[in-house]
């Protein structure tokens, strides 16, 4: 079977549009896309008058090294969220498919699919919020057209083993696209599913350039995934997803003197995390801290509420997760710099903080 055979039909079928851009190469004198002949007034920014490259070579070469694929494997987008909406949109018939999502995860997926018309199975992550891979299999259903599996996890925090993720790909085979978030894989010890592309055109994987890159304002997102998947993808693709100046901006940020600097941040990140971990662990109020790959702590806490407003009326903001599925006590907390991380510390010892 291949795996276009589980995309829908119409998207196969239908012509996709051709922006006045791809028409450009070589032009001298453009005169087919009614853009404005001039660079804005203001000097708002040289060049921007004109649409931007649809996938910039440069930048989709960058990112291809950068992910150990090749460049036909490389879909950019506007942020990852982006890839997630066009791989249901593409693989989901509205009112008959569905996606298949391990709680407590993402709400993007779920949130993907309802926008869609699609039906959202859940395989419950374990008790340790591990991939339950069996879990997996048997919530399978003919519907079922997207396994989404978020690794490290948000926001629990924990890594997928690779092998449950090879077994899970082997066992999809025929029957549905697994898809592989890596949002977070930088802060991890694991290494990239992408490796599992290669042997498997069933298998997708989402990266993005918001978190370990630091470019969260410029909504880079990237899918890798088998040379047909992108180029279906890519029929449905916006005409111009990704604005110049972020473009530029990923050009920048992935060079390689940036991506010396981009390694060293995320080592500070990881020994931040593992120190803010054992002084969290050692609090009275904190219950639990989860075990995490990522670049935040889930932490579970006798009184989740009365920290969230612990920590507000200190200026902190953490992401309240209580809603989520087995997080009931739990609040997130991303990993900050080292001064940041110091006054989450002083304001949880301080139970008098200032308002
Ligand atoms: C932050 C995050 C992303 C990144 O989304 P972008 O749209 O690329 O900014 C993707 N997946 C998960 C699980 C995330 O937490």
């Amino acid at each position: 079977m291949n795996v276009l055979d589980l995309a829908r039909a119409e998207i196969r079928a239908l012509t996709p549009y051709s922006s006045a851009r791809m028409e450009a190469d070589g032009g001298r004198v453009l005169l087919n896309a009614n853009e404005s002949p001039w660079s804005p007034a203001n000097e708002a920014g040289e060049g921007l008058n004109r649409y931007p490259d649809p996938q910039p070579a440069a930048l989709v070469n960058r990112l291809a090294a950068l992910y150990e694929v090749a460049p036909e494997q490389v879909l950019l987008g506007r942020g990852s969220d982006e890839a997630i909406d066009l791989l249901v949109r593409a693989f989901c018939r509205a009112g008959t498919d569905a996606v298949l999502v391990s709680p407590p995860t993402f709400g993007m997926y779920a949130v993907a699919a309802a926008v869609q018309g699609a039906a959202v199975v859940q395989a419950p992550l374990g008790d340790d919020f591990s991939l339950d891979v069996d879990g997996v299999l048997a919530a399978l259903t003919q519907q079922v057209r997207l396994v989404f599996v978020c690794t490290p996890n948000n926001p629990s925090g924990a890594p997928a083993a690779p092998a449950a993720l090879a077994h899970l790909a082997q066992a999809l085979r025929g029957r549905a696209l697994l898809v592989v978030d890596e949002a977070y894989v930088e802060f991890a010890d694991t290494a990239s599913a992408s490796a599992l592309i290669a042997g498997n055109d069933h298998v997708a994987v989402l990266r993005t350039l918001s978190k370990a890159h630091a470019l969260a304002g410029a909504r880079v997102g990237v899918l890798l995934a088998a040379a047909p998947v992108i180029t279906l993808l890519r029929r449905i693709l916006a005409p111009y997803p990704l604005p110049a100046a972020s473009i530029a901006a990923a050009l920048a940020a992935t060079d390689a003197a940036a991506l010396v600097e981009t390694r060293r941040r995320i080592a500070v990140l990881r020994e931040q995390r593992e120190w803010l971990r054992g002084e969290l662990a050692a609090l009275p109020e904190v219950v639990a801290v989860l075990p995490s790959a990522a670049n935040f702590l889930c932490v579970r806490w006798r009184d989740a509420a009365a920290i969230y407003a612990q920590l507000r009326r200190a200026g902190i903001v953490v992401r309240d997760v209580t809603r989520y599925r087995g997080l009931a006590d739990c609040l997130r907390v991303s990993v900050g710099t080292p001064a940041e991380n110091r006054a989450v510390l002083a304001a949880l010892r301080n139970v008098e903080v200032a308002a």
